[in-house]
């Protein structure tokens, strides 16, 4: 079976019990195409009998579960010595460690009423292991091979890996946030950073049609799909950016331009976050990365929202960004050659250090300015969007429950 150990979010006294269920959900439904798998929770851990199917897949998918901090695979015998030492002798020989390996048992007897103590466990159990492996060579400090005896009542575990897993907390128990959504490479890793902790994430993308293609809309589509396979379905808003992008282009300050637009999406994505019960704002801005993100810009940029403004990125370096986007597949994507509306109608000097008085008076003197946002967020379009590729409008999809019902 596989042992897996739950996160930080063990420290949360009062929200355990929550948090426990949500990520016994999520495990579920990451285990839903393994029909003979069964799953018993204990204090702090989930036990995942494999039944034969396939080991190496279901730790794929589980490493990925949130919340969970480290995976192990183990062996079970009875609480007894005699089927201790014999599920022991088994293991080791799966293991088959060479000649030369530092070796030691770390036996812990968690059922008291089991009739060894600890250090006696150690001594009973690696005694015949030696015998039979002349080869290892103990150390008690910093050996190689830990073959860990965990004796409960129930059952004894035996185990010698403890492999890490993504850690943070269960899905959505932090509540829930709107991501800008681009198509590069920054916003997915700052998507799935929120996700990973514990922020419920619906996404907002602006496209410009027909400025921007039916391509970079699907890529947007396809990268959402990527951030589903973490959390079993995803809400995508669609926002029609054409005529409020427009609207900044004659006004004779080009290089405010990024600036104004910035602050027309945190507005629409306000009014979005309302609309859904969502608390808080999430890009991918990374401090210095590019005109629009530096200081003074983000200064003047974030003061068109009064929710929280969350960039999980900020003090990030790209390579390593680069590096996070491989490792959750969303990077290969992220490079398609497709265009963003930021890309279009861009001045080959955008400002630095935007002067707030300025572009309040820019927006102020706009005409019919706030009639275009609520246009666009009236026009915007939401899919559900799923792992397996069926989303289908919201209007007909029903309620994101049932939605997670028809799918696991
Ligand atoms: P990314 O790699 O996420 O595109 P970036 O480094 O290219 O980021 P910008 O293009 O300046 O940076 O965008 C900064 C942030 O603004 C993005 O990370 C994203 O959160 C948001 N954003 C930009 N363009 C869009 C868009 N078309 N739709 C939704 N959000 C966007
Ligand atoms: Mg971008």
């Amino acid at each position: 079976m596989l042992l897996l150990r739950f996160g930080e979010f063990m420290l949360k006294g009062k929200n355990r019990a929550r948090f426990e269920k949500r990520i016994l959900r999520h495990v579920k439904e990451m285990l839903i195409p393994y029909p003979k798998v069964q799953l018993t929770k204990d204090f702090g851990r989930i036990y995942v009998e494999l039944n034969g199917e396939p080991a190496k897949e279901l730790l794929g998918a589980l490493i990925n579960v949130f919340g969970i901090a480290s995976i192990s695979p183990v062996k079970v015998a009875k609480s007894e010595l005699e089927n201790i030492l014999e599920v022991s002798a088994r293991f080791l020989k799966v293991i088959a460690p060479a000649p030369g390996t530092t070796f030691k048992v770390n036996a812990r007897r968690v059922w008291k009423d089991f009739p060894h103590g600890s250090l006696e466990m150690n001594k009973l159990v690696s005694t015949p292991l030696l015998q039979g492996y002349p080869g290892l060579i103990v150390d008690m400090n910093t050996p190689q091979l830990e073959l860990r005896v965990e004796i409960r009542q129930a059952q004894t575990y035996i185990f010698c890996e403890n492999i890490s897993a993504v850690g943070g907390f269960p899905l959505g128990t932090n509540g829930k946030a709107m991501l800008l959504l681009s198509g590069g490479i920054d916003s997915p890793v700052a998507g799935w950073s929120s996700m990973r902790r514990g922020l419920e994430v619906e996404c907002i993308h602006f496209y410009s049609y027909p400025y921007t293609s039916e391509l970079a809309r699907q890529k947007v589509i396809d990268l959402t799909r990527v951030l589903s396979r973490y959390a079993g379905v995803i809400k995508l808003h669609l926002v029609p950016f054409t005529e409020v992008q427009t609207s900044f282009t004659g006004i004779g300050q080009d290089n405010l331009i990024i600036t104004l637009m910035r602050r027309a999406m945190l507005r629409i994505a306000t009014s979005l976050a309302e609309k859904e019960g969502a608390l808080a704002l999430v890009t991918g801005e990374s401090l210095g990365q590019v005109a629009s993100q530096t200081l003074p810009s983000m200064n003047v940029i974030g003061r068109a929202t009064l929710l929280p403004l969350l960039r999980p990125l900020v003090m990030m370096d790209k390579s390593d960004i680069v590096e996070l986007s491989k490792k959750i597949e969303t990077y290969d994507l992220s490079i398609l050659p497709y265009e963003d509306c930021c890309t279009l109608f861009v001045p080959k000097s955008p400002s630095t250090n935007p002067n707030l008085r300025i572009i309040d008076k820019i927006e102020a003197t706009l005409p019919n300015y706030s009639s275009l946002l609520s246009a666009a967020v009236a026009l915007t379009e939401t899919l559900e969007i799923t792992p397996y590729g069926n989303e289908r409008p919201e209007s007909e999809a029903g309620s994101e429950e049932r939605m997670k019902e028809e799918w696991f």
